[in-house]
């Protein structure tokens, strides 16, 4: 299959600004160039009329739980302790494979339908998860959520989480691969982690938790440990693998400095820190501070929604408060979290977040006919502050289209959304 993407605005490399017009060539799963207007050659068996649209490397959505779209407002306005002794966790007690399939798919809807072409994803019936991706097309890093709170945990939860991360690891043709996930420091102990960290060497796979989310949480590290969870973690060599360490909201300079020496990817989710009341991740001191800052939605029970563009938005305006300038977090640095650094973070930094020759064809395009992207002085501007997922029009993963016109073409919406309206009637 040979598609040109004819005369778009394309952000070839985020960070380094916009080609005004380019004709941009896929080539089976890759991008095989992109030329001035007029200048691609041969034979195309597809043409996508570009002009006046914005082509941009496919959003990376660095933390989520897609099945956490069950609990979309099902949860709203309490205490972080209310919201998940009293609600969030007697219903996922009630949660079946079916339920998490059918969930994974509404969540793979939005995804798709706000530009998201990667996410990484931790969650329990995995396999399911695993099912409604090979189904939809998009390319994802996916484990099991290990939490082991006492002893007799510890096993059990790490053979599901090896099962799982062996069984699908390179999975829907290499679009799937996986994770260990010791779901965080206060949930999991030493063994736990020792164990995963040596699973993830031997796998050649990440480990993805969470970390320092609430300042209760490190706090009442340090008092039991006498240090800050990053710190622990990296006195335990947890940091020895590849790291997807989502929130780092609670984080020290020295955390800071840890975090960018090992490497550590951190997925910061504005959006849910903001609606729990945890606090404002130190997002544009870690990104100077050398750390790899990828952006995350968080389950939708806490976002609520997962377009990827709006937690941008937000990544870029908050980050300008936090540090106190508003020249912190600048357009181009905020839309290289969003997708080029969150390929970075899922283990895909030589294959995804450019459109250029020879990367995978994951890619967006964005409708720019409307009203608030006009008068159109700054395409890059526009993106990060104006837009939302609503406005992508058409969204590839590997070649292979998956939205066009705004229709989806792997997905049976409407049946989605019947199934899950049925399916969530159980939980009121
Ligand atoms: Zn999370």
């Amino acid at each position: 299959m040979r598609i040109l993407i004819k005369g778009a605005a394309v952000v070839r490399r985020p960070g380094e600004g916009v080609t005004p017009a380019a004709d941009v060539v896929v080539e089976g799963a890759r991008f095989s160039g992109v030329f001035p207007p007029g200048e691609a050659q041969g034979e195309f068996d597809k043409v996508i009329e570009a002009e006046g649209k914005l082509l941009v490397p496919g959003f990376v959505n660095a933390h989520t739980h897609l099945a956490m779209t069950l609990f979309r407002g099902l949860a709203e306005d309490l205490a972080l302790k209310d919201w998940l002794e009293k609600k969030i966790w007697p219903a996922e007690r009630k949660l079946t494979g079916e339920i998490v399939y059918w969930f994974s798919l509404l969540g793979l809807v939005e995804m798709i339908r706000t530009g998201t072409t990667a996410f990484a994803d931790m969650y329990f019936f995995m396999e399911e998860v695993g099912r409604a991706v090979e189904e939809a097309g998009l390319r994802a890093l996916l484990s099991y959520g290990v939490i082991a709170p006492t002893p007799e945990r510890v096993e059990p939860e790490l053979k599901a989480a090896e099962k799982f991360a062996r069984e699908w690891n390179g999975a829907a043709g290499g679009r799937i691969r996986t994770a260990l996930s010791p779901h965080a420091p206060y949930t999991c102990g030493p063994e736990v982690w020792r164990e995963a960290v040596h699973l993830a060497k031997e796998l050649k796979i990440p480990l993805h938790t969470h970390i320092a989310e609430t300042k209760e949480e490190v706090e009442s590290h340090r008092e039991r440990h006498g240090k800050s969870p990053v710190q622990w973690l990296e006195e335990l060599g947890a940091f020895a693998v590849s790291t997807i360490a989502a929130h780092c909201v609670w984080v020290s300079e020295k955390d800071i400095d840890i975090l960018a020496a090992h490497n550590v990817s951190v997925a910061h989710c504005p959006s849910s820190n903001l609606k729990l009341a945890s606090g404002i991740a130190p997002a544009w001191a870690m990104l100077q501070g050398g750390v790899n800052l990828a952006i995350g939605t968080d389950g939708a029970a806490s976002n609520n929604t997962l377009d990827m563009v709006r937690e941008m938005r937000l990544a870029a305006i908050l980050a300008k408060a936090k540090a106190g300038d508003s020249r912190a977090m600048p357009a181009p640095e905020a839309l290289k979290s969003a997708t080029q650094r969150g390929a970075t973070a899922l283990g895909w930094a030589k294959d995804l977040g450019a459109i250029e020759e020879g990367y995978l064809a994951d890619c967006v395009l964005f409708d720019l006919d409307a009203v608030h992207f006009t008068p159109g002085h700054d395409p890059l501007a526009d993106l990060v502050y104006t837009a939302s997922g609503a406005d992508v029009e058409m969204v590839m993963v590997g070649g292979e289209i998956l939205m066009e016109g705004r229709n989806l073409l792997t997905l049976d919406e409407e049946k989605i959304l019947a199934r899950c309206r049925e399916l969530a009637r159980k939980f009121r």
